[in-house]
């Protein structure tokens, strides 16, 4: 007797549903309703306070006080630490990367304390009390934060705590009228982005004093004062540049001591993992000056200029394709010139608010990556396509730190479960170090644990780019045919070299080396 024709998609069907049987994964999948920020509309302002936090202190606190500035009743949350961590893992899905347990834990971290320390109801803390972030389509979990944080919220036993969004790309385009209550118009974005550049300017001249201290404490003390001169200007919509002249003068008075050769080690990496400075990365920042190194921080104001690098570039390969970009924001029929004019109009405000705070705080010689360089320099080991986490930004990186002798030392920090990071460029970067023995670059996997291991290995690389440091400088010196003690007698008897501010000319990674060369 001849066979039936076998029908294939049935048969399919009836083995999936079998081996899903088999593994007790029989039921409906997790359907996440699309919302939009209308459960929190303009009349619960006063009413309600937005939580927000995942950056440093200072973006935090400015990000806090512009917001305080547009009307809105704001709370920064603490750093995330191993705790959060904890809830994360407890409420969250399995196989989460590990920004995505530390921020989403933090949240309910505090929603805990709320209820069970400061004695609110859950009711009064699902009304009284939004989070808002940053949200994104992906192609990184990043596209997934705000499916964790409901879900997470939810089995927390906050049922319809609200998490409000913005899209990181979307601009002033999300304006969704005066009923609203998280309006985002020309003043929010205004805001959050000179907030954070006004952190980013805060913390990079930090970093470059605080190694450098002659009194331990005497940065983090200015510092605390400039967040409050910064926070005031913010909720005041006072001028920013005044507020960034008075903290200019509160730092000049730090004294350093910059005749001391240090390594320079840059932190690269995940956004999110080398931004924080809490236990996400092990206080990777602290740790790095304990031991005696100057670190090189990424700021915020990079990632803004990547993303209108992946605008420009997107909108410049989709010109080529016009007749096949026929979708509702596709370009067939359309001119880009003028998106190309606006997002290069976008780079130079960016570029020229950021050297404006620069110059007022006195960070000098700062350069703003130029990130068609960075793309050209990645795109011969990682394609300029390829997209999630930082993308090519952390090939490129490296390559330019070690071609242009910025640094002694870059680590590179991987997220546990980071697809992009340590599943991608981690592997990239073992062609580049290939090509460049001599450069020192650690990549160090954070996963909440593991912190001794993570250390003990820095500590071991962090002795050669010591040495490096150190044989930079006694080349300067014996091209000058100085010796140490001169050297720092030069230094301490100029007004100038003595400054909190100074910069020497770049020539070496080392500020020492740089010094002994201009001196
Ligand atoms: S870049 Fe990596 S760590 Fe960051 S959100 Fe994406 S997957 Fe997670």
């Amino acid at each position: 007797m001849e066979n039936a024709p076998l029908d294939i998609d049935s048969e399919l069907a009836r083995f999936a549903r079998e081996e899903a049987r088999k593994l007790g994964l029989e039921r409906e999948q997790w359907v996440e309703p699309v919302r939009s920020n209308e459960s929190f509309t303009a009349k619960d302002r006063a009413t309600t306070t937005m939580l927000v936090s995942g950056l440093t202190l200072a973006h935090d606190t400015l990000v806090c006080a512009a917001l305080t500035g547009l009307g809105y009743r704001v709370e920064a949350l603490d750093a995330p630490d191993n705790a959060a961590l904890q809830f994360g893992k407890e409420f969250g899905n399995r196989g989460q990367c590990n920004p995505t347990y530390y921020t989403v834990g933090n949240l309910v971290k505090h929603l805990v304390y709320l209820r069970d320390e400061a004695g609110l109801s859950t009711a009064d803390i699902v009304n009284g009390y939004i989070f808002v972030t940053a949200g994104a389509c992906g192609p990184c979990r990043f596209g997934m934060y705000v499916t964790e944080y409901r879900k997470a919220l939810r089995d927390a036993g906050f049922d319809g705590f609200r998490v409000v969004l913005f899209q990181q790309q979307g601009g002033m385009k999300q304006a969704t009228g005066d009923e609203t209550g998280l309006v985002i118009d020309q003043k929010f974005v205004f805001g959050i982005v000179r907030a954070l550049m006004a952190g980013d300017v805060l913390n990079l001249l930090a970093y470059r004093i605080r190694p450098y201290e002659t009194v331990p404490g005497a940065t983090d003390e200015a510092l605390r004062e400039c967040r409050e001169l910064l926070s005031t200007a913010f909720r005041d919509d006072a001028s920013v540049v005044a507020a960034l002249w008075r903290c200019r003068r509160r730092l000049a008075r730090i004294e350093v001591d910059r005749t001391q050769p240090k390594p320079v080690v840059s932190v690269i990496g995940e956004f999110w993992a080398m931004t924080t400075e809490g236990d996400g990365n092990y206080q990777l920042q602290r740790f790095l000056e304990q031991e005696g190194a100057e670190v090189d921080v990424q700021g915020v104001t990079n990632w803004l200029l990547f993303m209108v690098w992946e605008n420009r570039y997107d909108t410049l390969q989709r010109q080529t394709l016009k007749q096949d970009d026929g979708g509702r924001k596709g370009l067939s029929g359309k001119d880009a010139t003028k998106k190309l004019w606006m997002l290069e109009a976008a780079e130079h405000a960016v570029r020229a608010h950021f050297q404006l705070y620069a110059k007022a705080i006195g960070l000098h010689g700062y350069h703003l990556p130029d990130m068609e360089q960075i793309a050209a320099l990645a795109s011969k080991h990682y394609d300029n396509h390829v997209r999630g986490g930082e993308g090519h930004m952390e090939v490129g990186k490296l390559v330019h730190f070690i071609e242009d002798r910025v640094n002694h030392m870059t680590i590179s920090v991987k997220p546990f479960g980071c697809m992009p990071s340590s599943g991608v460029s981690d592997g990239v970067q073992a062609a580049i170090t290939a090509r460049y023995p001599d450069a020192i670059f650690l990549p160090i996997e954070t996963t909440g644990d593991g912190k001794v291991n993570v250390q003990s290995r820095i500590q071991m690389m962090l002795f050669r780019a010591r040495q490096n440091a150190r044989a930079e400088l006694d080349l300067v010196l014996a091209e000058k045919g100085l010796d140490e003690a001169s050297f720092k007698a030069c230094v301490n008897g100029s007004r100038r070299w003595r400054s909190a501010f100074a910069r020497p000319a770049h020539r070496f990674a080392g500020v020492a080396a740089n010094l002994a060369a201009a001196v």
